[in-house]
């Protein structure tokens, strides 16, 4: 999936020119200036950033997918505010395998409790899980993260969820993740380039 956050409508015309159909927006307003303006082009929009509450009518009107659950309420917000008329929105349940306190995503050991209760909502369809692994000078991390979070989909699977997307890699890390299983990787600079400084320091 190419993350095509901070990138003009253009640049996604030309990624779409290229074959490119999917792509992830992490802020709403933006996310949605696109949608519209690029209504013309048949693209599979995704929701990869963290989501507010108050945010999640537009989002569940407009996007195929969210990425980053990590807790019920927004869950059932989106289930709530997705219409009958479009098809069941796919989310996954982002983890946070480092226990880092300041990043979003839910802890391992709750995540078989978000994710039996998200299953069961009637306008979404719970798709897998979604990590970021913590910024680390280990360049082996990254991947010891994304086997902590393949053998979590893998546990899950063990109930019958069904679960078959690993979001996980970046442009950084995007090798390791799919030696790993990754099913969609998310990648932004790789594609088009570098993001401005001001973007970054808001990360
Ligand atoms: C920005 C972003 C990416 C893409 O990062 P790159 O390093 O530009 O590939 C992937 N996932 C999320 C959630 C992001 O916010």
């Amino acid at each position: 999936m190419a993350i095509s956050k901070t990138f003009s409508a253009a640049s996604i015309r030309d990624a779409y020119s290229a074959g490119q159909r999917s792509f992830g927006e992490n802020y709403v307003q933006e996310g949605v200036e696109k949608i519209t303006e690029l209504a013309d082009l048949d693209l599979d929009w995704h929701f990869t950033g963290p989501l507010q509450s108050n945010k999640s009518r537009q989002v569940a009107a407009r996007f195929a997918w969210v990425h980053a659950i990590d807790r019920l309420k927004i869950a059932q917000r989106l289930s709530d505010a997705r219409g009958s008329h479009l098809p069941e929105l796919n989310v996954c349940i982002q983890v946070n395998l480092s226990g880092e306190p300041t990043k979003s995503g839910a802890a391992a050991r709750e995540v078989g409790a978000l994710a039996r209760s998200v299953s069961v909502l009637p306008r979404l369809k719970l798709r897998g899980l979604t990590t970021i692994p913590e910024p680390c000078n280990d360049v082996a991390r990254p991947r010891v993260r994304f086997a902590e979070l393949r053998r979590l989909l893998e546990t899950l699977n063990t109930e019958g969820l069904g679960l078959d997307t690993l979001s996980m890699g970046m442009s950084s890390d995007l090798e390791a993740a799919i030696l790993e299983g990754a099913t969609i990787v998310r990648v932004g600079t790789a594609i088009f380039g570098s993001r401005s400084a001001a973007d970054r320091a808001s990360q």
